[in-house]
């Protein structure tokens, strides 16, 4: 029998997940038996970019892709920021479909023995904002002390967040909303306006949310000072776009209670080493050749009587075709502007075969995944000047609302090892009201778990509950200005003993306001030398930041954490400033989000193999990846592509039972 060939393009999360399960997964039938990978066959693995997985294979910056661990001094010994993706919601390993989490993420981090790094990564309950020069607490906010906005029905009164719920209510009755994965995947297909509306709206009873941009529907519904309250004050520009309002309503129900968010103290790339590092080990043990070619990009791609033509460029010249390759089966591991960059030179390229990826309807569901661009710029000082500190110079007006309590079942085992009641940590454990529930205020937290035991706590009680409970949160503050989030990452370095350093993310921004960076990546006096297509920053890594765009940074920290009128130089001079500009190519988005007027389940059957949009057509082209599954911005979707990819055609066995988990809409099947 020939030896098989198997080539995946792109080493961030869904290309090393596909990589890894063809080298693990079991196969379900004859199917799978003849299709999975034997001592001789060949797995390639290219990335246009070049990643610091191991020893071995060093690179230009933290692995992950579009997740980027960033160090002081780039040692990993010091603390981190993360400038890509940071966070997992963790799945409790309960199979009911009403678990939240995201169980393929959890189940990586399990198998590769990462749980022991595993720490929560909470989000605080009392909000810092600056809107429209006003600085304010969540909890502060009230009929009294309104947001400055000039919303109806009292809605500046309130979080700005109500505006989501407002719209979701037309649509979900909350005793009968969906709650779990497959009923959220019916919602996106058939979910309508189930209220009367006044005739001057222009949306009415009956319309599929489907087909309804999410700003359309915003605007309409809350007017143009509530939308732009809810726009501002959410924090993520890419919330309120024009997407599709289904998928929309249930992305912006994200930070309901339940969901443990979760990072890695060694910062979220150490998931990708290890991936990496477990990709090459099964490798050697089965004696399949792992053939890893960083640097190389994949320049176009054609299906020929079920064989997998392509050609590949280099790093040096991505645009240039550089050699000719074939394979049985061929895996796009990439977001949808590098497709499209693929589109384009199979378009042109002068061979005979299947272009799969420019066939009408294949580029028409290539078109359903907006585009979304973030920004995100690391900022290391040797104060955390944000909170109070003896050390710092000026402590801050508003602090940071980093402090929170909260209890866990870790938090329970330590409170059992101390002598606390063993009756009030039953009572505890099964008021699930409190489990997993930040607290803004000791007292709350005291008020709480009085509540749930039905009894009163001793001094020395609370205490011992405060002291095991308490923990610090990422924020985030949220202002309109142009770093609209500062998530708080304090000094979370793994040696305790070293001279600490204090980071934040002093801008987490997208959408419009990626742009206002970008002008301030250039000096004053400099001009542009680089096209905005060949700029690769993102795959370089990190770049430093130049004096104005500190100088900015500060002048808007001190808005945020000292009054409209602080100065700039209220805020130190950092100790190392760095961004990452997620507009630019080869990913051209942070994320992506799905466009109205799409059925997005069949998207999500469809393009992981877009021959099945073209009658009468096979080709073993594949598309993974976060863009197109049930999880966009999120590494699960990446995961979850993935492994439906393998499941169904494949015939690799599925990671974990997914009754109750589809890892992308069934659509009904
Ligand atoms: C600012 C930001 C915040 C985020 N926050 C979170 C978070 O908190 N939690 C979370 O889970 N997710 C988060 N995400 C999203 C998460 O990072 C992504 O969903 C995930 O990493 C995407 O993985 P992927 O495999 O789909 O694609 P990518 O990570 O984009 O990997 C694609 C790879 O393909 C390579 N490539 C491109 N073109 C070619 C070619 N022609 N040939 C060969 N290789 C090519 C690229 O170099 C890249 O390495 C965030 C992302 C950003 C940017």
């Amino acid at each position: 029998m020939k030896n098989k060939t198997y080539s995946i393009f792109g080493a961030g999360a869904s290309g090393l997940y596909t990589a890894w399960r063809l080298l693990n997964g079991e196969p379900d039938s004859k199917q799978g038996e003849e299709k999975r990978l034997l001592a001789g066959d060949t797995l390639e693995l290219y990335d246009w970019g070049k990643y610091d997985f191991t020893k071995e294979n060093p690179g230009t910056r933290a692995a992950g892709a579009r997740v980027c661990t960033w160090h002081y001094n780039n040692d990993s010994s010091q603390a981190y920021l993360e400038l890509g993706g940071m966070r997992y919601s963790a799945w409790n390993g309960q199979p009911g479909a009403q678990n939240p989490g995201h169980r393929l993420v959890t189940t990586v981090i399990n198998k590769l023995d990462l749980d022991k790094y595993s720490v929560p990564f909470n989000v605080s309950a009392n909000t810092l904002f600056y809107l429209r020069t006003k600085n304010m607490y969540l909890n502060d906010i009230s009929s009294s002390n309104p947001a400055p906005y000039n919303v109806d029905n009292y809605g500046a009164t309130t979080s700005p967040d109500t505006g989501f719920s407002t719209i979701e209510s037309l649509a979900v009755d909350p005793d009968a909303s969906p709650k779990t994965r497959a009923e959220w995947c019916e919602f996106y297909q058939n979910g309508a306006i189930n209220v009367e509306l006044p005739e001057s709206s222009v949306f009415q009873k009956g319309d599929k949310l489907k087909n309804i941009g999410y700003w359309n529907l915003l605007f309409d519904q809350l007017g143009s000072e509530g939308f732009q309250y809810t726009a501002d004050g959410n924090g993520y520009t890419s919330n309120i776009i024009n997407w599709n309002a289904a998928v929309a309503i249930q992305a912006n129900d994200e930070f309901t209670p339940g969901s443990q968010y979760k990072t890695l103290t060694k910062g979220y790339s150490s998931l990708f080493n290890a991936l990496f590092s477990a990709i090459v080990q099964l490798a050697n043990q089965k004696g399949i050749i792992f053939d890893y070619q960083p640097d190389t990009r994949l320049h176009s791609i054609l299906d020929q009587n079920g064989k997998v033509h392509f050609s590949l460029a280099t790093r040096e010249h991505p645009d240039k075709k550089a050699a000719l390759k074939v394979s049985d089966a061929a895996w796009l591991a990439m977001p949808p502007y590098a497709l499209e960059l693929v589109a384009q030179a199979t378009r042109y390229a002068d061979v005979e075969g299947l272009d799969v990826l420019n066939h009408e309807r294949v580029q028409n569901y290539l078109s359903s995944a907006i585009m979304q661009p973030s920004y995100k710029i690391g900022m290391f000082f040797d104060t955390p000047w944000w909170i109070n500190d003896p050390n710092n110079k000026n402590n801050p007006v508003y602090q940071a609302p980093i402090l929170a309590w909260e209890i866990t079942m870790v938090v329970l085992e330590a409170l059992a090892k101390k002598g606390f009641p063993l009756r009030y940590i039953e009572k505890i454990n099964n008021c699930n009201t409190i489990l997993n529930t930040p607290y803004a205020s000791s007292a709350a937290l005291i008020e709480a778990v009085v509540q749930c035991i039905n009894e009163r706590l001793t001094i020395e009680q609370e205490k011992e509950l405060l002291a095991a409970s308490q923990r610090n949160t990422i924020g985030p503050s949220i202002t309109d200005t142009p770093i609209r989030q500062v998530v708080y990452f304090g000094n979370n370095a793994l040696d305790r003993d070293a001279k600490p350093v204090y980071g934040i993310l002093a801008s987490y921004d997208d959408e419009q306001f990626t742009s206002f960076w970008e002008e301030l990546e250039y000096g004053n006096n400099d001009a542009e030398k680089v096209p905005f297509s060949e700029n690769y920053q993102p795959l370089i890594g990190p770049r430093k930041a130049t004096a104005v765009m500190v100088k900015m940074l500060r002048q808007q920290l001190a808005a945020l954490h000292f009054g409209p009128q602080a100065d700039y130089s209220i805020i130190p001079e950092p100790l190392e400033c760095r961004y990452m500009d997620w507009s630019l190519p080869p990913f051209n988005a942070g994320y992506h989000a799905y466009a109205a007027h799409y059925d997005v389940c069949d998207v999500q059957q469809k393009i992981r193999k877009p021959s099945q949009l073209i009658s009468n057509a096979d080709a073993n082209i594949f598309i993974v990846g976060e863009a197109y599954s049930n999880d966009q911005a999120w590494v699960e979707g990446a995961f979850c592509t993935a492994e439906s990819v393998l499941n169904d055609f494949f015939g690799v066995l599925p990671i974990i039972d997914d009754e109750n988990y589809p890892f992308i809409c069934p659509c009904g099947r």
